[in-house]
């Protein structure tokens, strides 16, 4: 017979979580490209600590493969934290229709790279990994910045503060500079009409 008790049901279990790009220790791996520290951007930021030709890959970006359902629960409970308390961001990368990659982790460093209206890195993705690649040459002590790609949406929550020449003023992605640019335009011309 039996003994197992009904009565006592077994624990739930939590998935363990599913890491991508550290070693078998756990551990991230070096990337000698790139060191962390201040930047005039933005808080932290990422610097050629030598020089990196062009199309090479730089750093890639680690974190937890989470599922888009709770994947976007964790984006906007970050985004939520960073408006409060100006730590931190959205970390959250996509990587295919199902999965998303949480960045949000010490370990990490890519996430220290801002956005720049001429980024000298592009994110890409490399066989289910992303990782930030060379659009050109970088010199020793450069910033690593990339595109964010950030849709139009929430533009006025993203200003950039990139300091390019080409400079839209807020975090972007390309293809909605057009439309940003209108926006904006739009914008001034109500604002001076209701004076
Ligand atoms: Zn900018």
């Amino acid at each position: 017979m039996g003994k197992e008790s009904k009565t006592k049901k077994a624990p739930k279990k939590k998935k363990k979580p599913v890491y991508i790009g550290l070693d078998e220790n756990g551990d991230p791996p070096e990337f000698p490209y790139v060191r962390a520290s201040e930047s005039s951007i933005h808080n932290r930021g990422l610097f050629a600590a030598k020089r990196i030709p062009e199309d090479e890959y730089v750093i890639q970006y680690l974190g937890e493969l989470v599922k888009k359902k709770e994947s976007t629960q964790r984006a906007n409970s970050q985004h939520d934290l960073s408006q409060s308390e100006d730590v931190g961001a959205v970390y959250i990368f996509e990587l295919d229709d199902k999965t998303d990659i949480d960045g949000n982790f010490d370990w990490n460093i890519a996430r220290l790279a801002n956005h720049s209206c001429s980024p000298n890195c592009e994110a890409q993705n490399v066989e289910g990994e992303i990782w930030l690649v060379s659009l050109k040459e970088i010199k020793k002590g450069e910033e690593i910045t990339f595109d964010y790609g950030y849709a139009l949406e929430h533009w006025k929550d993203h200003p950039c503060l990139c300091g390019s020449e080409n400079c839209v003023g807020h975090i972007v992605r390309k293809e909605d500079w057009g439309k940003l640019k209108k926006l904006k335009k739009r914008q001034k011309k109500t604002a001076s009409e209701s004076r």
